[in-house]
């Protein structure tokens, strides 16, 4: 399966200079989608997660998806203001504008192994603040799973501890 083959890419989206990678054209064709969810499914078994974690908001889309496939529970990671109880928090700089991420205090259990999924790795900023968010609970990553890596941008050298697996390259 060519995975990129179903990406667009959007110059100048959402300010200009940005490259935007469109998934939604993966997510819609079901062959693509269920290939790509599969192979993430299949990392978070080989990395015996207990819990898949996505991030607001197309991690929302492409982890509970993997979780669902690999028999897993998902927790989401959403802006502040979204999550009904009480919650922990982490801000971080995004490859456009400024965030911050909140997680359930209570969502992950201390000793609990993690794979984090997400839509694209760009600088790696999204998933190092889930990453904090994740230990902050007492929560063990043990794998970061991604349908896109920008590589020039070199997120993945910020995880050089972690297994890091990536289906499609710009
Ligand atoms: P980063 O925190 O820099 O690794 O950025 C990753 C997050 O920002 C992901 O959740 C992506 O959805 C989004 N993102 C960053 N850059 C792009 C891009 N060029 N195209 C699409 N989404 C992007």
């Amino acid at each position: 399966m060519r995975f990129e083959d179903y990406i667009k890419n959007v110059p100048d989206f959402p300010i200009p200079g940005i490259q935007f990678k469109d998934i939604t054209t993966l997510i819609a064709d079901p062959a693509a989608f269920k290939a790509a969810v599969d192979e993430l499914a299949l990392f978070a078994r080989e990395k015996q997660a207990e819990l898949v974690v996505g991030p607001d908001a197309r991690g929302f889309i492409v982890g509970s998806a993997v979780a669902y496939a690999a028999g897993l529970g998902f927790i989401p990671v959403r802006k502040p203001g979204k999550l009904p109880r009480e919650t922990i928090s982490y801000d971080y700089d995004l490859e456009y504008g400024k965030n911050t991420l909140c997680m359930h205090k209570d969502a992950v259990k201390p000793g609990q192994k993690v794979v984090i999924i997400d839509d694209l790795l760009a600088t790696g900023g999204t998933m190092d603040a889930t990453i904090k968010l994740i230990q902050g609970a007492g929560g063990i990553v043990v794998g970061l799973g991604f349908l896109i890596e920008l590589v020039d941008l070199n997120g993945r050298g910020r995880f050089q501890n972690l297994p890091v697996r990536t289906l499609i390259r710009y």
